[in-house]
C-alpha cells in the first residue's frame, strides 16, 4: 500500500525548501538543482532527493557542493502548476528588489511567499560558495515525447547541455521572460534547464537522476564511473531521446503561441514533443477559430493542461555547420568588431549591449547576433537591442581518478 503511494509520481509530501546538500568540505563548484518550480512537476524533486541519498550512501570522492531546492512547495502539495501566479515567470529585477526590500511585509500571493523563500535560499547558498556556480532547473511537460535541454546559447552552457545527450533547445529565453533560469543565467552562472519527459511518466525520475549525474560529472564534482547508470546497462545519460546519434540535435525556437485571457485555447489532441508539423496544419482552436502552424518545423511543449500561457512552440533544427561557425567566431571574439559595422552601435556604456538599426544592418540582423552569442532583448523605435550572454570567469576541471 505504502509502496504504491510512494511510487505515484503525483503524490508528494509538502517538504522542506532545502531538500538536502552534499559535500562542501572542499573548494569546488556549487551545483544547485531546483525541482518543482511548477507544482505539477514533482519528478525533479524526487530525483534530487534520490540523488542526494545516493551520494550520501557512497564513499566516492566529491568536489565542491551539491544542493537540492524545492520550487513551489504549496503548489507541489496540491499537484498544481501554481496557486495564484506562475512562479517561473516572476524573476524580473523590480520584483526581486521589492522582495529583498520588503522584509516583514505581507505576501499578496502564495507565489510571492514562495519566491521570497526560494530567493533567500539561493542567496544563502550563493553566499557560501567556494567555486563556480552551476544551476540545473528540472521540469516535465504536459505532452508526451523525448526529454530535452534548454539553455541560453553560450559555449559553456553548450558543454553542459551536450553532456546530457538529449536534444538542445536554443532561444527559449528570448520568448519566456523572467524565468528562474534567465535570472540565474544573467548573473553569469552556468544555467541549464532540463525537461525530463511527461509529468506522469514513470521514467521521469530516472531520467532526471541521469541528468543530475551528468551535470555533476561535467562540473567535476563526481567521476561518472562512480555512479552507475540509473538505466542498468545504459551509460546514464538521458540518451533515450537521442536514438544513438553521436552529436545531439540542436534546435532553435521559431514561433511561440501566447494564450491571452479568455482565448479558450484548446490544443488538438495527440501532439508530442518534436513531432514534425507542416505549415498551415491545424494545431489548436481558440475563440478566434483554428490556430494553424505559421511555418513547417517541429512542435514543442503543446499545452495539455489547464494552467499555463504558452500554447505551443515551433522549433527548427540548427545545422551542425552553423554551430561550428558560431564556436569559431566566438573563440576569435568576433563580437569586438560588431560596433564598426554600419547600423550597429554600443548601448550607452554597456560593453555587451548593442543597438542595431535593422534598416541599415539589413542582412545581418538577428541570425548573426545569435551566431555570436547575443540575445535579442527588445525592439525600441524600430531599433533592435541585443546583449551578449556572459559567464563570470570560471574553470571546470574533471575530477581525476585517484592515482
Ligand atoms: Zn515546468
Amino acid at each position: 500500500m505504502l509502496r504504491g503511494m510512494a511510487d505515484n509520481p503525483r503524490w508528494i509530501q509538502p517538504g522542506p525548501r532545502l531538500l538536502g546538500s552534499h559535500g562542501g568540505d572542499t573548494a569546488g563548484p556549487l551545483v544547485i538543482g531546483i525541482g518543482g518550480i511548477h507544482g505539477n512537476e514533482p519528478a525533479g524533486v524526487r530525483a534530487l532527493q534520490q540523488a542526494l541519498e545516493a551520494l550520501r550512501c557512497s564513499n566516492a570522492p566529491f568536489r565542491g557542493r551539491f544542493v537540492g531546492l524545492a520550487g513551489n512547495r504549496a503548489a507541489l502539495a496540491r499537484g498544481r502548476r501554481y496557486i495564484h501566479e506562475d512562479l517561473n515567470r516572476l524573476w524580473f529585477p523590480e520584483r526581486i528588489q521589492r522582495l529583498r526590500d520588503g522584509h516583514g511585509s505581507v505576501d499578496a500571493t502564495s507565489e510571492e511567499a514562495e519566491q521570497r523563500e526560494l530567493l533567500a535560499a539561493l542567496d544563502t547558498q550563493l553566499a557560501q560558495r567556494n567555486g563556480p556556480v552551476v544551476c540545473l532547473d528540472l521540469h516535465t511537460t504536459s505532452a508526451a515525447g523525448s526529454p530535452f535541454v534548454v539553455i541560453g546559447d553560450t559555449l559553456l552552457n553548450r558543454r553542459f547541455a551536450f553532456g546530457l545527450r538529449a536534444p538542445v533547445v536554443l532561444g527559449l529565453e528570448e520568448r519566456l521572460e523572467s524565468t528562474i533560469l534567465n535570472y540565474l543565467g544573467e548573473r553569469g552562472y552556468v544555467a541549464v534547464g532540463f525537461e525530463g519527459g511527461q509529468h506522469d511518466s514513470p521514467s521521469a525520475v530516472t531520467i532526471h537522476m541521469a541528468a543530475i549525474r551528468s551535470v555533476l560529472a561535467t562540473a567535476g564534482c563526481i567521476r561518472a564511473k562512480d555512479f552507475p547508470a540509473p538505466h542498468g546497462g545504459r551509460d546514464g545519460s538521458a540518451a533515450e531521446a537521442t536514438e544513438g546519434r553521436a552529436a545531439p540535435v540542436v534546435v532553435e525556437i521559431r514561433d511561440h503561441h501566447v494564450i491571452r485571457e479568455g482565448d479558450d485555447f484548446v490544443m488538438e489532441p495527440g501532439f508530442t514533443n518534436f513531432q514534425p508539423v507542416e505549415r498551415g496544419q491545424l494545431l489548436a482552436r481558440d475563440r478566434g477559430g483554428p490556430v494553424l502552424a505559421r511555418e513547417s518545423g517541429q512542435i514543442l511543449m503543446p499545452l495539455y493542461q489547464g494552467q499555463g500561457r504558452d500554447g505551443f512552440f515551433l522549433v527548427r533544427r540548427v545545422r551542425p555547420f552553423w554551430l561550428r561557425v558560431a564556436e569559431r567566431l566566438r573563440r576569435l571574439r568576433f563580437e569586438r568588431f560588431l560596433p564598426v559595422l554600419p547600423g550597429v552601435r554600443r548601448y550607452a556604456d554597456h560593453p555587451a549591449t548593442l543597438v542595431v538599426d535593422p534598416r541599415i544592418a539589413r542582412w545581418f540582423v538577428v541570425e548573426l547576433f545569435h551566431l555570436l552569442g547575443f540575445r535579442k532583448r527588445r525592439s525600441r523605435e524600430g531599433k533592435l537591442i541585443v546583449s551578449r550572454r556572459w559567464h563570470e570567469p570560471c574553470v571546470f576541471e574533471k575530477l581525476e581518478p585517484e592515482a
